[in-house]
């Protein structure tokens, strides 16, 4: 089995190309492959992709098991419901508390808790128009944000998502932030249903910048702003990785005096 052609290994008899891998699940004579532990297991079915095998003791049960990887290789499965989901989730993007950005397809309610970490609460992400708001980006349409609706009741110390917050920061009231990871979805306001996220993270993340400059204007904390700006400028021309840290600093502080 060190080969991708299995017709190359000892005791070969059957292969097809596994859909999720383009690559051969191949079935061979167990004992020529020095794995016949016993008469169930005179035939294996092997995904040549993950290295996972299942034993079958007839010829026909490995061919069979051979069509359906997913069933017995836990990558297949993994890749099995990726694609599914891929297929018929809604493309989200996951806000993490370090300023991460990434996407997952999401089926359902389910999906939603497990990534927020508790029951959901929605909040209402309005439409960017050009000029409507603190925005460098293109004008996008409205989305929907889920966030831990006990994420400031909890035991432990709620924290401030600066990348969501910033997202929000027109439309919730002045007092209100918002804590935990967070969950966007684009939404569509003909039907009221989820759809895919249009946003652009970099976009998204030059946004909080330019917030967390606007924010410390209303702070008028003058050191504060001082270094919103320099973040602001180091998000625009660097990898912004630095800028991030500084920005969430900068924006907590900033937050703590506008909104006290
Ligand atoms: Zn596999």
């Amino acid at each position: 089995m060190s080969t991708m052609d299995p017709r190359q290994n000892a005791g070969y008899r059957y292969h097809r190309t596994n859909p999720l891998t383009g690559e051969p699940v191949a079935v061979y004579l167990a004992a020529a492959q020095r794995l016949e532990w016993d008469k169930e297991s005179k035939w294996i079915a092997v995904c040549e992709s993950h290295g996972s095998l299942v034993a079958t003791s007839t010829l026909a049960l490995a061919k069979s098991a051979s069509k359906e990887p997913e069933e017995w290789c836990d990558e297949c499965r993994d890749a099995s419901e990726y694609r599914a989901k891929h297929e018929d989730g809604t493309r989200a993007l996951v806000i993490g508390l370090d300023g991460s950005m990434r996407d997952e397809y999401i089926v359902g309610l389910d999906d939603l808790t497990r990534l927020v970490g508790g029951p959901i609460q929605a909040l209402s992400v309005p439409a960017w128009e050009a000029g409507a708001r603190v925005t460098v980006g293109e004008p996008v349409g409205p989305h929907t944000m889920y966030v831990n609706e006990e994420s400031k009741i909890g035991g432990e110390q709620p924290r401030l998502n600066v990348v969501a917050d910033a997202l929000m920061v027109c439309s919730l009231m002045p007092s209100d932030w918002v804590a935990g990871v967070a969950v966007v979805v684009g939404y569509n306001p003909d039907t009221g249903e989820d759809v895919d996220h249009t946003l652009d993270p970099a976009t998204v993340l030059l946004d909080a910048a330019t917030s967390a400059e606007a924010w410390t204007n209303v702070a008028s904390d003058r050191e504060v702003l001082g270094r919103a700006r320099v973040a602001n400028v180091e998000m625009r021309y660097n990898d912004g990785s630095d800028a991030l840290a500084t920005i969430g600093h900068v924006y907590a502080n900033a937050l703590a005096v506008s909104r006290a």
